[in-house]
């Protein structure tokens, strides 16, 4: 890490600082708490795909970004065995080392990686402060690329095959892995039956489990998803546990009407949660625009810039609509690319 320089004008400050404590009878050892801050030129909140994209780009742009890693390290992709879809790797990569890559890429140029989970923002024009409970951090430009994590249903043996063992949440990831086997999909969104849909082209079987009597997905969706043969639909039923077989791989789910209070077990391979996501925006909630969901709304005519200038939006904090790795990192070098053109007009 390189420390710059403190300016003339810093010292001033500093001198300022110190004289204003004497004269208020203020002992500088009872101020514990009072650290200068580095002006950074550019933070990148998050560690995902979009975000260690941020950080190629705005590293070999000489940069020297801070990208600040919250509580999901690498993303939502290190929880996916192995990706298929990423262009670059003919025979699929585990996600884990992808972003373990991209961590090395961004590195490589310079970027830093530090451990702190934003929980507040005050934004500005000339500089945003970012807080991570007592720590602070102070810098011209940030890159929100928080990501989003998915909705899970909190219901035993979840958690326990979640990513490898049959549970997932995405199927554009895992489903070419269930080819030929029997799938359950839970949910009644367009993400649900999407994922209903995109699994038809593998499973011998989809069974879409739903809560109501009705889907919430859009017209055109439910009804693609209802005229499909293979898909199979249970109304008004929840799941009450994900079974595991003796390997510890999912074996079967225990569902129970939910008017009748009947349960009764489905057997499958795989387990497709499409509950929805939550995207990562609590500590920008009322600083930028949300969308009814939560998503953060970037400027129009724009996919990553702000209404406040020097703040862009990456990745899935920002996007309900794709979703994908590669989208996400696509959206990380617009980000970095409009920041350091930014960046570059404030000299
Ligand atoms: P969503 O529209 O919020 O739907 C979530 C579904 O999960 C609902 O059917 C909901 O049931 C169910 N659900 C929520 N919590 C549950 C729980 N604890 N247990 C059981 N079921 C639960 O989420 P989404 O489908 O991910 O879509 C999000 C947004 O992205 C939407 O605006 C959607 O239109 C958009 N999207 C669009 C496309 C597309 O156009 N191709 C694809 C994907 C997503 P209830 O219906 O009973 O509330």
């Amino acid at each position: 890490m390189t420390i710059k320089p403190i300016h003339l004008l810093d010292w001033f400050q500093i001198i300022c600082h110190i004289h204003t404590f004497k004269f208020l009878n203020i002992s500088l050892d009872k101020l514990p708490n009072i650290k200068l801050l580095q002006m950074e030129n550019i933070i990148i909140l998050g560690t995902g795909c979009a975000g260690f994209t941020a950080g190629i780009y705005t590293a070999r742009a000489n940069l020297n970004p801070l990208i600040l890693e919250g509580k999901q390290p690498g993303g939502q992709l290190t929880t996916t065995s192995e990706v298929e879809n990423f262009p670059g790797f003919p025979e699929g990569v585990d996600g884990f080392s992808l972003m373990d890559q991209l961590r090395k890429q961004a590195t490589r140029f310079g970027a830093r990686v530090e451990n702190a989970f934003i929980d507040k923002v005050t934004f500005n024009q000339e500089s945003k402060t970012l807080y991570a409970g007592e720590k602070q951090f102070e810098t011209k430009a940030v890159i929100i690329a928080t990501g989003a994590a998915p909705r899970l249903l909190g219901i035993p043996g979840e958690m326990e095959m979640y990513g490898g063992k049959g549970v997932t949440t995405c199927a554009t990831c895992d489903g070419a892995f269930y080819r030929d086997m029997e799938v359950v999909v839970i949910g009644g969104g367009d993400s649900a039956c999407e994922e209903a849909l995109f699994l038809t082209r593998f499973c011998s079987k989809v069974t879409l489990v739903h809560r109501r009597n009705e889907l919430r997905a859009s017209q055109i969706m439910a009804e693609r998803t209802l005229n499909n043969e293979k898909i199979n639909v249970i109304w008004d039923s929840g799941v009450k546990e994900i079974l595991p077989n003796e390997d510890g791989k999912v074996t079967a789910i225990t569902i129970e009407n939910l008017l009748t209070g009947q349960q009764s077990q489905i057997s499958c391979k795989g387990v497709f949660i499409a509950i929805g996501h939550v995207p990562n925006t609590k500590p920008f909630d009322g600083i930028l625009p949300l969308d009814q969901n939560g998503y953060l709304v970037p400027e129009i005519g724009s996919q990553v810039k702000t209404e406040i200038p020097g703040v862009y939006v990456a990745g899935d904090c920002a996007d309900h609509v794709f979703r994908q790795a590669i989208t996400a990192a696509g959206m990380g070098c617009q980000a970095a690319i409009e920041a350091e053109r930014w960046l570059a007009e404030l000299k």
